[in-house]
Protein backbone atom coordinates (compact mmCIF):
# COMPACT_ATOMS: atom_id res chain seq x y z
CA UNK A 1 0.00 0.00 0.00
CA UNK A 2 1.05 3.52 -0.98
CA UNK A 3 1.48 6.31 1.77
CA UNK A 4 -0.73 7.84 -0.43
CA UNK A 5 -3.60 5.49 0.25
CA UNK A 6 -3.58 5.60 3.98
CA UNK A 7 -5.87 7.35 6.47
CA UNK A 8 -4.53 9.90 9.09
CA UNK A 9 -5.00 7.91 12.17
CA UNK A 10 -2.44 4.95 10.18
CA UNK A 11 0.15 7.62 8.37
CA UNK A 12 0.63 9.03 12.13
CA UNK A 13 0.81 5.84 14.28
CA UNK A 14 4.28 5.29 11.81
CA UNK A 15 5.64 8.92 11.75
CA UNK A 16 5.20 8.21 15.68
CA UNK A 17 7.09 5.25 14.80
CA UNK A 18 9.72 6.51 13.29
CA UNK A 19 8.63 3.89 10.52
CA UNK A 20 8.10 7.02 7.95
CA UNK A 21 9.02 10.69 7.81
CA UNK A 22 6.79 13.61 6.87
CA UNK A 23 8.90 14.16 3.95
CA UNK A 24 8.33 10.43 2.55
CA UNK A 25 4.38 11.30 3.09
CA UNK A 26 4.74 14.26 1.05
CA UNK A 27 6.55 13.38 -1.47
CA UNK A 28 4.03 10.11 -1.89
CA UNK A 29 1.01 12.78 -2.31
CA UNK A 30 3.01 15.04 -4.72
CA UNK A 31 3.87 11.66 -6.78
CA UNK A 32 0.05 10.77 -7.32
CA UNK A 33 -1.06 14.69 -7.71
CA UNK A 34 1.64 14.41 -10.83
CA UNK A 35 0.06 11.62 -11.96
CA UNK A 36 -3.96 12.17 -12.13
CA UNK A 37 -4.33 15.82 -11.33
CA UNK A 38 -4.41 16.21 -15.25
CA UNK A 39 -7.37 13.84 -15.12
CA UNK A 40 -9.09 15.27 -12.10
CA UNK A 41 -8.12 18.84 -11.73
CA UNK A 42 -9.11 18.77 -8.02
CA UNK A 43 -6.68 22.27 -7.62
CA UNK A 44 -6.94 25.91 -8.71
CA UNK A 45 -3.19 26.34 -6.70
CA UNK A 46 -0.82 23.77 -5.72
CA UNK A 47 1.46 24.51 -3.25
CA UNK A 48 4.55 22.65 -3.30
CA UNK A 49 7.41 24.33 -1.98
CA UNK A 50 5.55 25.55 1.36
CA UNK A 51 4.56 21.54 1.86
CA UNK A 52 8.03 20.06 1.91
CA UNK A 53 9.07 23.11 4.34
CA UNK A 54 5.85 22.52 6.36
CA UNK A 55 7.01 18.43 6.30
CA UNK A 56 10.55 19.42 7.41
CA UNK A 57 9.82 20.67 10.28
CA UNK A 58 7.70 17.98 11.38
CA UNK A 59 10.71 15.97 10.63
CA UNK A 60 12.80 18.42 12.84
CA UNK A 61 10.27 18.04 15.89
CA UNK A 62 10.28 14.39 15.67
CA UNK A 63 13.94 13.90 15.39
CA UNK A 64 13.70 16.56 18.38
CA UNK A 65 12.01 13.88 20.62
CA UNK A 66 8.96 16.26 20.63
CA UNK A 67 5.47 15.16 20.82
CA UNK A 68 3.32 15.53 17.94
CA UNK A 69 -0.13 16.40 16.91
CA UNK A 70 -2.31 13.50 14.97
CA UNK A 71 -2.41 16.15 12.27
CA UNK A 72 1.49 16.57 12.45
CA UNK A 73 2.87 15.71 8.68
CA UNK A 74 -0.42 15.31 6.86
CA UNK A 75 -0.76 16.25 3.76
CA UNK A 76 -4.10 18.21 3.21
CA UNK A 77 -6.20 20.53 0.79
CA UNK A 78 -7.93 23.17 1.19
CA UNK A 79 -11.01 25.06 -0.45
CA UNK A 80 -10.47 28.53 -2.31
CA UNK A 81 -12.56 29.82 -0.04
CA UNK A 82 -10.82 29.80 3.17
CA UNK A 83 -7.95 33.07 3.32
CA UNK A 84 -4.82 31.46 3.42
CA UNK A 85 -2.28 34.19 3.91
CA UNK A 86 0.61 34.93 1.55
CA UNK A 87 -1.28 32.18 -0.99
CA UNK A 88 -3.61 33.39 -3.91
CA UNK A 89 -7.86 32.37 -2.89
CA UNK A 90 -10.00 33.24 -5.82
CA UNK A 91 -13.15 31.66 -4.53
CA UNK A 92 -13.51 29.96 -7.69
CA UNK A 93 -14.19 33.55 -9.31
CA UNK A 94 -12.70 36.02 -11.46
CA UNK A 95 -13.23 38.56 -9.65
CA UNK A 96 -11.18 37.37 -6.80
CA UNK A 97 -8.26 35.76 -9.51
CA UNK A 98 -5.11 37.40 -7.81
CA UNK A 99 -6.22 38.26 -4.60
CA UNK A 100 -3.64 37.62 -2.05
CA UNK A 101 -5.06 37.62 1.24
CA UNK A 102 -3.24 39.04 4.60
CA UNK A 103 -4.98 36.75 6.97
CA UNK A 104 -5.52 33.04 7.43
CA UNK A 105 -8.62 31.87 8.17
CA UNK A 106 -9.02 30.45 11.96
CA UNK A 107 -10.24 26.79 10.42
CA UNK A 108 -6.86 26.25 8.25
CA UNK A 109 -5.03 28.42 11.17
CA UNK A 110 -5.87 25.83 13.76
CA UNK A 111 -4.97 23.27 11.64
CA UNK A 112 -2.12 24.97 10.53
CA UNK A 113 -1.03 24.89 14.51
CA UNK A 114 -1.31 21.37 15.05
CA UNK A 115 1.42 20.82 11.93
CA UNK A 116 -0.56 19.83 8.63
CA UNK A 117 1.36 20.08 5.27
CA UNK A 118 -0.91 22.11 2.98
CA UNK A 119 -1.02 20.67 -0.61
CA UNK A 120 -2.99 23.63 -2.55
CA UNK A 121 -6.01 25.02 -2.63
CA UNK A 122 -9.19 23.28 -4.47
CA UNK A 123 -11.10 24.33 -7.08
CA UNK A 124 -14.84 25.03 -6.29
CA UNK A 125 -18.33 26.50 -7.61
CA UNK A 126 -17.71 30.46 -7.85
CA UNK A 127 -18.43 31.46 -4.26
CA UNK A 128 -19.65 27.87 -3.31
CA UNK A 129 -23.03 28.87 -5.49
CA UNK A 130 -23.60 25.48 -7.08
CA UNK A 131 -23.90 21.37 -6.62
CA UNK A 132 -21.50 20.29 -9.49
CA UNK A 133 -18.11 22.36 -10.17
CA UNK A 134 -19.44 23.61 -13.11
CA UNK A 135 -19.55 27.28 -11.63
CA UNK A 136 -15.86 27.62 -11.41
CA UNK A 137 -14.40 30.49 -13.56
CA UNK A 138 -11.05 28.56 -14.67
CA UNK A 139 -12.12 24.64 -14.90
CA UNK A 140 -14.43 21.85 -13.92
CA UNK A 141 -13.46 18.90 -11.70
CA UNK A 142 -13.59 15.69 -12.76
CA UNK A 143 -15.27 13.08 -10.69
CA UNK A 144 -12.73 10.26 -10.02
CA UNK A 145 -14.82 7.42 -10.39
CA UNK A 146 -15.81 8.55 -14.13
CA UNK A 147 -14.24 11.13 -15.39
CA UNK A 148 -17.02 12.71 -17.73
CA UNK A 149 -19.13 13.01 -14.70
CA UNK A 150 -19.03 15.79 -11.82
CA UNK A 151 -17.92 15.68 -8.45
CA UNK A 152 -20.52 17.39 -6.80
CA UNK A 153 -20.11 21.10 -5.66
CA UNK A 154 -19.48 23.63 -4.36
CA UNK A 155 -16.48 21.73 -2.47
CA UNK A 156 -15.75 19.38 -5.57
CA UNK A 157 -12.58 19.80 -5.47
CA UNK A 158 -11.96 18.92 -1.99
CA UNK A 159 -14.06 15.60 -2.31
CA UNK A 160 -12.06 14.66 -5.95
CA UNK A 161 -8.61 15.27 -4.12
CA UNK A 162 -9.18 13.13 -1.31
CA UNK A 163 -11.09 10.34 -3.37
CA UNK A 164 -8.33 9.86 -6.01
CA UNK A 165 -5.78 9.64 -2.77
CA UNK A 166 -4.46 13.60 -3.70
CA UNK A 167 -4.54 14.48 -0.07
CA UNK A 168 -5.21 12.65 2.78
CA UNK A 169 -8.21 15.34 3.81
CA UNK A 170 -9.45 18.26 3.00
CA UNK A 171 -11.71 21.27 3.94
CA UNK A 172 -15.01 21.97 2.31
CA UNK A 173 -17.42 24.55 3.36
CA UNK A 174 -21.31 24.02 3.83
CA UNK A 175 -23.84 26.34 3.34
CA UNK A 176 -26.62 24.27 1.83
CA UNK A 177 -25.06 20.45 1.02
CA UNK A 178 -21.55 21.68 -0.40
CA UNK A 179 -19.64 19.49 1.92
CA UNK A 180 -22.03 16.37 2.35
CA UNK A 181 -23.30 16.20 -1.41
CA UNK A 182 -19.84 16.37 -2.96
CA UNK A 183 -18.64 13.56 -0.58
CA UNK A 184 -21.57 11.55 -1.60
CA UNK A 185 -20.92 11.82 -4.81
CA UNK A 186 -16.96 10.89 -4.69
CA UNK A 187 -17.61 7.99 -2.47
CA UNK A 188 -16.05 9.34 0.63
CA UNK A 189 -16.84 11.26 4.43
CA UNK A 190 -17.55 14.44 4.86
CA UNK A 191 -19.51 15.73 7.59
CA UNK A 192 -21.02 19.27 8.25
CA UNK A 193 -20.62 20.49 11.84
CA UNK A 194 -23.56 22.68 14.06
CA UNK A 195 -23.57 26.00 12.74
CA UNK A 196 -21.41 27.78 15.07
CA UNK A 197 -18.84 24.78 15.84
CA UNK A 198 -16.25 25.98 13.31
CA UNK A 199 -15.15 29.83 13.25
CA UNK A 200 -16.01 31.53 9.75
CA UNK A 201 -13.59 34.08 10.51
CA UNK A 202 -11.31 34.42 7.41
CA UNK A 203 -14.04 32.28 5.08
CA UNK A 204 -15.43 34.11 1.97
CA UNK A 205 -19.23 34.29 3.01
CA UNK A 206 -21.74 33.15 0.75
CA UNK A 207 -24.54 33.13 3.60
CA UNK A 208 -23.55 33.85 6.92
CA UNK A 209 -26.91 32.30 8.40
CA UNK A 210 -25.90 28.95 6.90
CA UNK A 211 -22.20 28.80 5.66
CA UNK A 212 -20.19 26.26 8.38
CA UNK A 213 -16.41 24.48 7.59
CA UNK A 214 -15.97 20.91 7.67
CA UNK A 215 -13.39 17.98 6.53
CA UNK A 216 -13.47 15.79 3.93
CA UNK A 217 -11.63 12.32 4.90
CA UNK A 218 -11.45 8.40 4.35
CA UNK A 219 -13.01 7.10 7.30
CA UNK A 220 -14.93 8.48 10.17
CA UNK A 221 -12.14 8.25 12.44
CA UNK A 222 -10.39 10.70 10.79
CA UNK A 223 -13.34 12.56 10.53
CA UNK A 224 -13.15 12.70 14.13
CA UNK A 225 -9.75 13.38 14.49
CA UNK A 226 -10.02 16.68 12.10
CA UNK A 227 -12.60 18.24 13.86
CA UNK A 228 -11.17 17.76 17.01
CA UNK A 229 -9.05 20.43 16.07
CA UNK A 230 -11.10 22.12 14.01
CA UNK A 231 -13.91 23.90 16.36
CA UNK A 232 -12.97 26.41 19.04
CA UNK A 233 -14.54 29.34 20.22
CA UNK A 234 -13.11 32.85 18.10
CA UNK A 235 -13.79 35.82 19.22
CA UNK A 236 -13.07 36.74 15.41
CA UNK A 237 -17.35 35.65 14.70
CA UNK A 238 -20.08 36.61 16.61
CA UNK A 239 -21.78 33.52 15.74
CA UNK A 240 -19.11 30.87 17.15
CA UNK A 241 -20.45 28.45 20.02
CA UNK A 242 -18.31 28.29 23.23
CA UNK A 243 -18.47 24.74 24.40
CA UNK A 244 -15.46 22.43 26.28
CA UNK A 245 -13.99 21.08 23.72
CA UNK A 246 -15.21 17.26 23.35
CA UNK A 247 -12.40 14.21 22.07
CA UNK A 248 -15.08 13.66 19.24
CA UNK A 249 -12.33 10.07 18.88
CA UNK A 250 -14.14 8.82 22.07
CA UNK A 251 -17.41 8.73 20.27
CA UNK A 252 -16.34 6.16 18.56
CA UNK A 253 -17.81 3.14 20.18
CA UNK A 254 -19.04 -0.19 18.13
CA UNK A 255 -22.00 0.08 19.82
CA UNK A 256 -25.31 0.60 18.67
CA UNK A 257 -28.17 -0.91 20.76
CA UNK A 258 -30.88 1.01 21.58
CA UNK A 259 -30.10 4.06 19.54
CA UNK A 260 -33.46 4.95 18.11
CA UNK A 261 -33.38 6.46 13.91
CA UNK A 262 -35.86 8.06 12.56
CA UNK A 263 -36.23 7.88 8.57
CA UNK A 264 -37.71 11.39 7.39
CA UNK A 265 -40.71 9.89 5.28
CA UNK A 266 -40.29 13.28 3.17
CA UNK A 267 -36.47 12.33 2.37
CA UNK A 268 -37.03 8.88 0.92
CA UNK A 269 -39.91 10.11 -1.88
CA UNK A 270 -40.48 11.02 -5.18
CA UNK A 271 -37.86 12.49 -6.39
CA UNK A 272 -34.91 10.05 -4.94
CA UNK A 273 -33.48 7.58 -7.91
CA UNK A 274 -34.88 4.20 -6.99
CA UNK A 275 -31.63 2.95 -7.42
CA UNK A 276 -29.98 5.28 -4.87
CA UNK A 277 -32.90 4.61 -2.39
CA UNK A 278 -33.04 0.77 -2.41
CA UNK A 279 -29.14 1.02 -1.52
CA UNK A 280 -29.98 3.69 1.36
CA UNK A 281 -32.60 1.07 2.37
CA UNK A 282 -30.21 -1.71 2.65
CA UNK A 283 -27.93 0.67 5.20
CA UNK A 284 -30.97 1.37 6.88
CA UNK A 285 -31.55 -2.24 7.80
CA UNK A 286 -28.11 -3.32 8.45
CA UNK A 287 -28.45 -0.60 11.24
CA UNK A 288 -31.54 -2.30 12.22
CA UNK A 289 -29.92 -5.76 12.61
CA UNK A 290 -27.23 -4.70 14.61
CA UNK A 291 -29.28 -3.08 17.47
CA UNK A 292 -30.40 0.27 16.46
CA UNK A 293 -33.99 0.75 16.57
CA UNK A 294 -35.24 1.77 13.67
CA UNK A 295 -38.87 3.75 12.65
CA UNK A 296 -40.28 5.87 10.01
CA UNK A 297 -40.89 9.95 10.96
CA UNK A 298 -42.33 12.76 8.95
CA UNK A 299 -40.58 16.06 8.85
CA UNK A 300 -43.79 18.06 7.32
CA UNK A 301 -42.77 21.05 6.36
CA UNK A 302 -39.70 20.08 4.51
CA UNK A 303 -41.39 20.12 1.34
CA UNK A 304 -40.73 23.92 1.67
CA UNK A 305 -37.16 23.52 2.66
CA UNK A 306 -35.21 23.81 -0.84
CA UNK A 307 -38.15 27.80 -1.54
CA UNK A 308 -37.00 28.95 1.65
CA UNK A 309 -33.31 28.18 1.11
CA UNK A 310 -33.40 29.64 -2.38
CA UNK A 311 -34.69 33.14 -0.78
CA UNK A 312 -32.69 33.17 2.33
CA UNK A 313 -29.04 32.12 0.78
CA UNK A 314 -29.31 34.27 -2.02
CA UNK A 315 -30.41 37.55 -0.12
CA UNK A 316 -27.49 37.03 2.32
CA UNK A 317 -24.92 36.62 -1.00
CA UNK A 318 -26.57 39.75 -2.45
CA UNK A 319 -25.51 41.47 0.63
CA UNK A 320 -22.11 40.07 1.47
CA UNK A 321 -21.28 40.29 -2.25
CA UNK A 322 -21.74 43.77 -2.01
CA UNK A 323 -18.36 44.23 -1.20
CA UNK A 324 -16.74 43.33 -4.42
CA UNK A 325 -16.43 46.45 -6.26
CA UNK A 326 -13.31 47.03 -7.66
CA UNK A 327 -12.50 49.22 -5.05
CA UNK A 328 -10.80 47.27 -1.87
CA UNK A 329 -10.35 43.29 -3.31
CA UNK A 330 -9.47 41.77 -6.39
CA UNK A 331 -10.44 42.62 -9.93
CA UNK A 332 -10.54 46.02 -11.67
CA UNK A 333 -11.90 46.21 -15.45
CA UNK A 334 -8.68 48.32 -16.82
CA UNK A 335 -10.11 51.06 -18.71
CA UNK A 336 -12.96 52.69 -16.84
CA UNK A 337 -14.59 56.20 -18.01
CA UNK A 338 -15.71 57.05 -14.52
CA UNK A 339 -16.16 55.65 -10.71
CA UNK A 340 -19.63 54.18 -11.41
CA UNK A 341 -18.88 52.51 -14.76
CA UNK A 342 -15.77 51.16 -13.07
CA UNK A 343 -18.38 49.67 -10.72
CA UNK A 344 -21.03 48.48 -13.19
CA UNK A 345 -17.94 46.86 -16.04
CA UNK A 346 -16.03 45.35 -12.87
CA UNK A 347 -18.97 43.39 -11.33
CA UNK A 348 -20.55 42.37 -14.87
CA UNK A 349 -17.22 40.89 -15.85
CA UNK A 350 -15.89 39.60 -12.46
CA UNK A 351 -19.09 37.80 -11.30
CA UNK A 352 -20.16 34.54 -13.75
CA UNK A 353 -23.35 33.77 -14.41
CA UNK A 354 -24.99 32.38 -11.38
CA UNK A 355 -23.33 34.22 -9.23
CA UNK A 356 -25.41 37.60 -10.97
CA UNK A 357 -28.25 35.09 -10.63
CA UNK A 358 -28.49 34.78 -6.92
CA UNK A 359 -27.71 38.47 -6.62
CA UNK A 360 -30.57 39.03 -8.46
CA UNK A 361 -32.93 37.15 -6.91
CA UNK A 362 -31.20 38.30 -3.70
CA UNK A 363 -31.46 42.27 -4.33
CA UNK A 364 -35.07 41.32 -5.06
CA UNK A 365 -36.36 39.55 -2.11
CA UNK A 366 -34.93 42.30 -0.01
CA UNK A 367 -36.56 45.13 -1.67
CA UNK A 368 -38.15 47.64 0.34
CA UNK A 369 -42.45 46.29 -0.42
CA UNK A 370 -41.17 42.56 -1.16
CA UNK A 371 -38.82 42.12 1.85
CA UNK A 372 -41.51 40.75 4.43
CA UNK A 373 -43.76 38.95 1.49
CA UNK A 374 -40.10 36.83 0.91
CA UNK A 375 -37.25 37.42 3.31
CA UNK A 376 -39.79 37.67 6.05
CA UNK A 377 -41.84 34.47 4.84
CA UNK A 378 -38.77 32.35 4.31
CA UNK A 379 -37.31 32.82 7.63
CA UNK A 380 -41.01 31.83 9.23
CA UNK A 381 -40.58 28.70 7.17
CA UNK A 382 -37.09 27.86 8.32
CA UNK A 383 -38.61 28.42 11.87
CA UNK A 384 -41.25 25.70 11.46
CA UNK A 385 -38.82 23.18 9.35
CA UNK A 386 -36.80 23.74 12.83
CA UNK A 387 -39.11 22.55 14.95
CA UNK A 388 -39.90 19.54 12.64
CA UNK A 389 -36.43 18.48 13.65
CA UNK A 390 -37.17 19.67 17.29
CA UNK A 391 -39.79 16.94 17.42
CA UNK A 392 -38.35 14.32 15.84
CA UNK A 393 -35.09 14.77 18.32
CA UNK A 394 -37.56 13.89 21.02
CA UNK A 395 -38.24 11.01 19.71
CA UNK A 396 -35.06 9.83 17.85
CA UNK A 397 -31.48 10.40 18.06
CA UNK A 398 -30.35 10.37 14.90
CA UNK A 399 -32.51 10.95 11.40
CA UNK A 400 -31.27 9.30 8.15
CA UNK A 401 -31.62 9.55 4.29
CA UNK A 402 -29.59 9.58 1.42
CA UNK A 403 -27.13 12.46 0.41
CA UNK A 404 -28.33 13.19 -2.60
CA UNK A 405 -31.26 12.13 -4.87
CA UNK A 406 -28.96 10.63 -7.42
CA UNK A 407 -25.23 9.56 -7.80
CA UNK A 408 -23.07 11.54 -9.92
CA UNK A 409 -24.35 12.87 -12.46
CA UNK A 410 -22.39 14.23 -16.48
CA UNK A 411 -20.74 17.34 -17.15
CA UNK A 412 -22.87 19.67 -18.64
CA UNK A 413 -25.92 17.31 -17.97
CA UNK A 414 -27.81 19.62 -15.39
CA UNK A 415 -26.11 23.28 -16.16
CA UNK A 416 -28.74 24.94 -18.86
CA UNK A 417 -31.59 23.63 -16.43
CA UNK A 418 -30.64 25.15 -12.79
CA UNK A 419 -34.21 24.22 -10.92
CA UNK A 420 -32.82 20.68 -11.68
CA UNK A 421 -29.64 21.71 -10.23
CA UNK A 422 -31.15 23.07 -7.38
CA UNK A 423 -32.75 20.07 -6.66
CA UNK A 424 -29.73 18.33 -6.07
CA UNK A 425 -29.18 19.48 -2.52
CA UNK A 426 -32.92 18.56 -1.64
CA UNK A 427 -31.81 16.14 1.58
CA UNK A 428 -28.78 18.29 2.68
CA UNK A 429 -30.42 21.82 3.00
CA UNK A 430 -32.68 21.49 5.52
CA UNK A 431 -30.20 20.77 7.62
CA UNK A 432 -28.33 23.79 6.92
CA UNK A 433 -31.76 25.72 7.77
CA UNK A 434 -32.04 24.34 10.95
CA UNK A 435 -28.64 24.66 12.06
CA UNK A 436 -27.94 20.99 12.77
CA UNK A 437 -25.42 18.47 11.52
CA UNK A 438 -24.86 16.07 9.37
CA UNK A 439 -22.16 13.71 8.08
CA UNK A 440 -22.05 11.55 4.43
CA UNK A 441 -20.78 7.92 4.63
CA UNK A 442 -20.77 5.87 1.89
CA UNK A 443 -23.18 3.17 1.81
CA UNK A 444 -22.75 1.36 -1.59
CA UNK A 445 -22.34 1.62 -5.26
CA UNK A 446 -24.98 1.94 -8.45
CA UNK A 447 -23.33 1.14 -11.92
CA UNK A 448 -20.45 1.74 -10.11
CA UNK A 449 -21.10 5.35 -8.61
CA UNK A 450 -21.02 5.75 -5.26
CA UNK A 451 -23.70 6.50 -3.10
CA UNK A 452 -23.75 8.43 0.44
CA UNK A 453 -25.80 7.89 3.75
CA UNK A 454 -26.83 11.17 5.67
CA UNK A 455 -26.94 11.09 9.02
CA UNK A 456 -28.33 14.05 10.88
CA UNK A 457 -27.82 14.82 14.56
CA UNK A 458 -29.45 17.92 16.91
CA UNK A 459 -27.53 20.88 17.68
CA UNK A 460 -24.37 19.92 19.13
CA UNK A 461 -24.92 16.20 18.52
CA UNK A 462 -21.72 15.87 16.61
CA UNK A 463 -20.50 12.38 19.01
CA UNK A 464 -24.09 10.45 18.38
CA UNK A 465 -23.54 11.61 14.64
CA UNK A 466 -20.10 9.87 14.59
CA UNK A 467 -20.72 7.32 16.57
CA UNK A 468 -23.82 6.10 14.16
CA UNK A 469 -21.31 6.47 11.35
CA UNK A 470 -18.68 4.90 13.15
CA UNK A 471 -20.50 1.76 13.54
CA UNK A 472 -22.05 1.80 10.07
CA UNK A 473 -18.53 2.08 8.30
CA UNK A 474 -17.39 -0.94 10.36
CA UNK A 475 -20.22 -3.28 9.53
CA UNK A 476 -20.52 -2.22 6.29
CA UNK A 477 -16.79 -2.14 5.57
CA UNK A 478 -16.91 -0.15 2.36
CA UNK A 479 -13.47 -0.95 0.08
CA UNK A 480 -13.92 0.39 -3.29
CA UNK A 481 -11.55 2.81 -4.82
CA UNK A 482 -12.06 4.74 -7.84
CA UNK A 483 -9.84 3.58 -10.62
CA UNK A 484 -7.56 6.18 -12.09
N1 LIG B 1 -25.86 23.86 -4.12
C1 LIG B 1 -26.31 24.78 -3.14
C2 LIG B 1 -26.25 26.17 -3.71
O1 LIG B 1 -25.92 26.28 -4.83
C3 LIG B 1 -25.47 24.67 -1.89
C4 LIG B 1 -24.14 25.28 -2.05
C5 LIG B 1 -23.31 25.21 -0.79
O2 LIG B 1 -23.60 24.45 0.13
N2 LIG B 1 -22.30 26.06 -0.75
O3 LIG B 1 -26.53 27.14 -3.07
Amino acid sequence: MELYQMTIHELHEKLVAKEISAKEITESVFSRIDKVEDKVKAYLLITRDTAFEQAKDIDEKIAAGEKISPLAGIPAAIKDVMCTRGVRTTCGSKILENYVPVYTSTAVENLLREGIVMTGKTNMDEFAMGSSNENSRFFPTHNPWDLERVPGGSSGGSAAAVAADEAIFSLGSDTGGSIRQPAALCGVVGMKPTYGLVSRYGLIAFASSLDQIGPFTKDVTDCAIVLNYLIGHDPMDSTSVKIDKPDYTKALVGDLKGIRIGVPKELMAEGIDSQVKSVVENAIRILAENGALVAETSLPNLAYALSAYYIIAPAEASSNLARFDGVRYGYRVPDAEDLMDMYMRTRAEGFGDEVKRRIMLGTYALSAGYYEAYYGRAQKVRTLIINDFNRAFDEFDVLVSPTSPTTAFKIGERIADPLQMYLSDICTIPVNLAGIPGISVPCGMVDGLPVGLQIIGKSLGEEMVLRVAYNFEQLFGWKEKPNL
